[in-house]
Formats: structure tokens, C-alpha cells, sequence
């Protein structure tokens, strides 16, 4: 396996999601300039009340969708349609009500929001020790996984260590590693996929070592199912960082899965 081969991506996002950059047809034609044979345009689903937008308009999205499939299925490029759910754990009627009301491909799950502020902001770590921080996110994740319904993908489920990271807080996986596992352990058996999402591989610093201890144990609680993808928010970051992706996927003895057979082992 090489970076090439890695040749699907189903998280980005399009000018339906307020901050997506690109329309969809431009995102379909760099990833097929890149040799990619699939993507999803998953655009963000939030109910949180300070998320500033209300949901895309997804039946104009749709409609794109499906003229874009016609379009560039002869051309070698399949096209999904998806949503990023924002804590669905915890909207659990709306989320039902929106995956019930479209037929999306895939239904990504993010954990965006803790103590009420969201996971990119400094706001989340003020006043408060940082393992504490990392602990309540991994508990809150497993509890997202254990939770949700009508969800396919565990999203960027290491995302807080970029803020973290970025306040200089370390991070040792090992010190939680009873809380990380059980969020793991749960990913696995509830036949979730894991993303590992390859938009802030390259950091440095960055959490290089704690992603791969954590692969590793998710593989050794039985996670087979990963998915590697991009979570572009414009055209030019489709296909970032695969080199590092194919490395650490390596390295935690795992192999990049397709949509398809992510999701029709369970
Ligand atoms: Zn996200
Ligand atoms: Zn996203």
C-alpha cells in the first residue's frame, strides 16, 4: 500500500456549509485531478445555540448532488452525499429528524461542543487542568458513539489535541488510556468507523506519537473499520498530508477502508 492507493475522502465541506469555500463541482473536479475514485460532501448539521447558522439547504444540496453524480460518475469520480452531525448525542430528536428526512450516504459524528463552548477555542481549556480537559473530551466522545443513532463515522476523534497542543498543553495518551480505550472499544463494537482525518497531520508540534498509540489500541480492541479523509473546507486542501496518513495507519497495523466496506461489515 502507498499513499496513492489511498484514493477515497469522505469529509469536506461545500459553500452549503457556512464555512465551506468552494461549490461542490469544484471540489469533484481537484479530486479528480488527484486521482481520487470517491468522495462524500458531508456539510455541517448543528443545533447547538452558539453555532451562528441554522442547517444547509439541503434540498437545493441534493438536487446539486444528483446532477453532479450524472456528470462525474462517467468520469471515474462516485459521489456521496453526507452529513457532519455536531454532537448528535445530545440533539437527538432533530438529528433523527434530519437523517429520517434525507437520504444521505454517510452520517459523520463529531464531538464539537464541551462544557457548551466549542472544542477549536481556547475557552474550553480556561480554567481548567488540561488532562482534565482531554478525559471529559475521550468520556464525551465514547458517549456520542455509545449514544448516537443513525451514524456512520467517528470524525477527527483526536481534533481537541490541536487547541491543546497549540496552548501547550502535553499529551500522554497513557494517562488515560482506561477512558481512550473504552471510546475506542465502543467505536469497534458498535461497527462504527473511525476517521483519521488528515487535515492537521502536519503540524509540528503536533501529537504524531499519541495518534498512533491510539490507532494502535483501537485495533487491539477490535476496530478494524478506518477512513481516511481530508475535512476540506476548499478545493486545495483535498488530499493533504496522505504520505503522513499511510505512515501512522501503517505503523497501528490498519488499512484505510472504503465507504463500502466500512460500512457493510457490521
Ligand atoms: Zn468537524
Ligand atoms: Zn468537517
Amino acid at each position: 500500500m502507498n499513499a496513492q492507493e489511498i484514493k477515497t475522502d469522505y469529509h469536506m465541506h461545500s459553500t452549503f456549509s457556512v464555512d465551506g469555500q468552494d461549490t461542490i463541482e469544484t471540489l469533484c473536479w481537484r479530486a479528480l485531478a488527484l486521482g481520487l475514485t470517491e468522495i462524500a460532501i458531508t456539510e455541517h448539521a448543528e443545533w447547538h445555540p452558539q453555532w451562528h447558522a441554522g442547517a444547509p439547504a439541503f434540498d437545493d444540496y441534493f438536487e446539486e448532488i444528483n446532477r453532479l453524480r450524472s456528470e462525474f460518475g462517467p468520469r471515474g469520480l462516485t459521489l456521496y452525499s453526507g452529513v457532519e452531525l455536531g454532537n448528535p448525542h445530545e440533539f437527538q430528536a432533530q438529528a433523527r429528524e434530519l437523517v429520517g428526512r434525507y437520504p444521505f450516504d454517510v452520517r459523520l459524528a463529531s464531538l464539537h461542543w464541551l462544557y457548551g463552548e466549542n472544542i477549536h477555542d481556547a475557552s474550553c481549556f480556561a480554567g481548567r487542568e488540561p488532562l482534565d480537559v482531554y478525559a471529559d473530551y475521550f468520556s464525551a466522545v465514547g458517549h456520542m458513539a455509545a449514544e448516537s443513532s443513525n451514524i456512520d463515522v467517528i470524525a477527527h476523534f483526536d481534533r481537541i489535541l490541536w487547541r491543546g497542543t497549540l496552548l501547550g498543553a502535553a499529551f500522554r495518551p497513557q494517562s488515560l488510556e482506561s477512558i481512550i480505550r473504552d471510546t475506542l472499544a465502543t467505536i469497534a463494537w458498535r461497527g462504527l468507523a473511525l476517521e483519521l482525518n488528515t487535515k492537521l497531520l502536519n503540524l509540528n508540534p503536533g501529537w504524531r506519537s499519541a495518534l498512533v498509540t491510539m490507532l494502535q489500541w483501537y485495533h487491539e480492541e477490535g476496530g478494524r473499520r478506518v477512513v481516511v479523509n481530508s475535512d476540506a473546507h476548499r478545493a486545495s486542501q483535498i488530499g493533504a498530508n496522505l504520505e503522513q496518513a499511510r505512515l501512522a495507519l501503517s505503523e497501528a497495523g490498519l488499512q484505510p477502508a472504503t465507504l463500502q466496506s466500512a460500512l457493510s461489515l457490521a
